[in-house]
């Protein structure tokens, strides 16, 4: 079979739902547009049919190839995965699979990867969600912006066109707990993000639990800053600062004053407070520690377990 341009990577999790709807829509696509794609679609351990219609549809279609894992690995992992089978010779667009990233912006950003960008990124222009989901996702960005060492584009997503180089160095990086918008900004050559709206989900419910959402959100931080560790530092000392400055006036006041120091509740306060804080401080320093655990294990980011390709099943 001939290489197609472009790639379209599509995670999927129990999408059963808006399957259908998808594959319509790319089939679409790909009748309306000048470039030639391939879309690889990554089951990532669904409990529903989804893998099952993947097979099917791939058996039939070889423009559709599936990559099945063995259990659920989460979204960047199964991301990941869809990134290893890549066979463009262009440029790989990754979308999530529920329609809320619509493939059709395709040929426009395509048009920027010609003018010389690596990365085209998409920014959402707003989001369709609940208010207080709307403000953490924004509060997160922001703070995220702050503390990290590299520039990470405020609510941006996953949803971009990247080039083969791109793709060919986010493969190569081992790193396990994998926060793909960050690692794909961390690259470097030219970057530009172009806004969207972010449509409502197709069908269905958000397949990103709270945890998993959290667990991201850990993995943005606690990868790409070190200002957690440097916050506990500059506490630290602070803090044995203003120990020594209240030692000074207490030892003053009694040889001047000849009064002895009160106070139970305050000094039961700072104990307690200062114990939180130590915990806590242990408990981010452990953030990192685990990230070394698991990535000392070298496992690998997913398991395989089967793949459709060129209308052929091929277990692994
Ligand atoms: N997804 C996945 N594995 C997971 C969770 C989600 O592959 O463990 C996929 C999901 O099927 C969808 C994409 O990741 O294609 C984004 O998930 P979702 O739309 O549920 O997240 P939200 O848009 O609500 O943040
Ligand atoms: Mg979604």
């Amino acid at each position: 079979m001939n290489q197609p341009q472009i790639n379209i990577v599509v995670p999927l999790y129990n999408e059963e739902l808006v399957f259908d709807e998808l594959v319509n829509r790319l089939q679409k696509l790909m009748d309306n547009t000048r470039l030639s794609i391939e879309v690889i679609l990554v089951d990532d351990g669904s409990k529903d049919n989804t893998a099952g219609k993947m097979r099917e549809l791939s058996l039939k279609n070889e423009k559709f190839q599936s990559v099945i894992l063995s259990r659920n690995f989460g979204h960047q992992s199964a991301l990941s995965a869809g990134l290893n089978f890549v066979n463009a010779s262009e440029a790989v667009l990754i979308i999530d699979g529920d329609l809320q990233d619509p493939p059709e912006l395709l040929d426009e950003f395509y048009a920027q990867l010609k003018k010389g960008y690596d990365v085209v990124y998409a920014i959402r222009k707003n989001r369709k969600e609940s208010y207080i989901k709307k403000l953490a996702y924004k509060w997160f960005y922001k703070f995220l912006k702050k503390i990290s060492y590299i520039e990470i584009p405020l609510d941006s997503g996953d949803f971009s066109l990247i080039s083969l180089r791109i793709v060919r160095q986010l493969n190569q990086m081992p790193e396990e707990s994998r926060f793909l918008r960050g690692m794909r900004s961390w690259i470097g050559y030219s970057q530009i993000g172009l806004e969207y709206e972010r449509e409502r989900r197709g069908a269905g419910e958000s397949k990103y639990t709270k945890k998993k959402l959290l667990k991201l959100a850990f993995n943005g931080i606690f990868n790409f800053s070190e200002y957690p560790i440097k916050v506990i530092t500059k506490l630290g000392l602070f803090t044995i600062i203003t120990s020594i400055i209240y030692f000074i006036y207490v030892v003053i006041k009694k040889i001047f004053f000849g009064d002895v120091p009160q106070g139970f509740t305050a000094l039961l306060f700072m104990i307690i407070f200062f114990g939180g804080i130590q915990l806590f401080a242990i408990g981010l320093i452990g953030e990192y520690v685990l990230r070394i655990f698991f990535q000392v294990k070298k496992r690998p980011l997913y398991i395989l377990k089967e793949r459709v390709v060129n209308k052929e099943i091929l277990d692994s």
